[in-house]
């Protein structure tokens, strides 16, 4: 067993950190409070690299493994929760557009998307269908050269800003079998957009895509017909994980953060850190972030070498967002009533982390893959 990261892996995890804490965190509150999206800073982090992780070499990404993927975001989302989603929708752009689009979608798309100058969203919930996404109603039918999409996508993040979506449709009745995946620029005739209001995740936001009679050419199928669920999004699994160290930078930059300040703050004539009432949380909370780091770090290891990873990336994609908002609650509690205030950014990141306890899968839904994966189909309640 080798624990150690490459000499790469440990130079960009500096650079990436000193980047958010110098150009991400100072204006991460700013952010939350609304405002233009911020075009110039998607730029900067394009110029790092960072949205280039999984798009092909030549169509301007970089060769990369998910491990290092993994070390990224948990660098960035030190500086800002937020922007962790941009690596996230590039990645699996790269993957799925790199995987199953034509030559001619993959020029067109993949190189804006790496150079943080285009972002392309990934539309999978409806209004009446989340968790059960093989019963999603939106529909695509052919017509000659093209298809018609009719429908509505919901809770999509980056659906504001995004310029295109991948998009998954039904082309039959047949559950899972009839799903079909496409690129769907959003400037086309018949779609469009509102935004949610959500408590966190301001700088992103989420929005209600509608299509009405939307024509797409044939060549933006990505994949076979039929093989949205189980081509497609099969290939999904390892965002998982990139969520869950999300989950972890956010809370590690809290507590990071926490025990600098509890050895400065007095009260009872001695440090807070003093305190076992103190100390013993945040040695609670190092050592249960250490193990769930340790656990994505193997799950994406697994990844790296094609090995299964499935059951370990539905395991971090439940236990890092919950354990994510619990530490960051800690470390709120810890700063007293400064941590209330908007002043501190530990309620802004409680708000951000909550998202990811639901978004790309609850952990019940987790749990039931878990489990499936321990127990076999027997398990399953469907
Ligand atoms: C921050 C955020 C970002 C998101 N981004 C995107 C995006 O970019 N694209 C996209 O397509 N969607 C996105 N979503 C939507 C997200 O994927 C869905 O919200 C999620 O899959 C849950 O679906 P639902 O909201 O319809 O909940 P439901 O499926 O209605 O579930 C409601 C509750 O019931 C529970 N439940 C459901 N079935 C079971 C079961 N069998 N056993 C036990 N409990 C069950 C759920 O766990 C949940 O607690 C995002 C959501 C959030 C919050």
């Amino acid at each position: 067993m080798d624990f150690a990261l490459t000499p790469e892996q440990e130079d960009l995890c500096r650079t990436l950190r000193a980047f958010a804490a110098r150009e991400l965190a100072p204006r991460s509150q700013s952010w939350d409070k609304g405002g233009e999206f911020p075009w110039d800073v998607w730029r900067q982090l394009g110029e790092l690299g960072i949205f280039g992780f999984r798009v092909p070499p030549e169509y301007g990404g970089i060769a990369s493994d998910f491990l290092t993927m993994g070390l990224a975001t948990e660098q960035i989302a030190r500086g800002d929760f937020s922007c962790t989603a941009g690596i996230q929708l590039a990645g699996l752009a790269g993957e799925i557009l790199g995987r199953h689009a034509s030559d001619e979608v993959k020029r067109r798309w993949l190189p804006p998307v790496a150079a943080g100058e285009a972002i392309v969203a990934l539309a999978l919930t409806e209004p009446s269908v989340g968790s059960d996404a093989a019963r999603l109603v939106c529909r695509a039918e052919r017509d000659g050269d093209e298809y018609v999409l009719t429908g509505e996508k919901s809770g999509i993040t980056l659906g504001m800003a995004a310029h295109a979506t991948v998009l998954f449709a039904r082309t039959t009745d047949a559950r899972a079998r009839g799903i079909t995946t496409f690129l769907v620029p959003l400037d086309l005739p018949g779609v469009t957009r509102s935004p949610l209001r959500d408590m966190g995740g301001r700088l992103i936001g989420r929005a209600v895509i509608s299509l009405d009679h939307v024509r797409i050419p044939v060549s933006h199928r990505l994949g076979p017909e039929g093989g949205g669920f189980y081509e497609v999004m099969r290939g999904f699994d390892f965002n998982r994980i990139i969520i869950a160290l999300a989950c972890l930078g956010i809370a590690q930059v809290s507590l990071d953060e926490t025990m600098a300040y509890v050895k400065e703050r007095h009260a009872f004539g001695r440090a807070l850190a003093r305190f076992e009432g103190v100390s013993f949380p945040i040695a609670e909370a190092a050592t249960q972030l250490e193990a769930a780091r340790w656990l994505c770090y193997r799950a994406l290891w697994l990844c790296d070498h094609e090995m299964p990873f499935t059951k370990e990336a539905a395991m971090v994609k439940w236990l890092a967002p919950k354990l994510g908002a619990e530490v960051v609650h800690q470390c709120l509690l810890l700063h007293g009533h400064y941590g209330y205030t908007d002043e501190l950014p530990f309620e802004q990141r409680l708000r951000d982390v909550i998202g990811l306890e639901i978004g790309d899968g609850t952990a019940e839904v987790m749990k039931i893959i878990v489990a499936r994966e321990l127990m076999g189909r027997e398990s399953l309640p469907y």
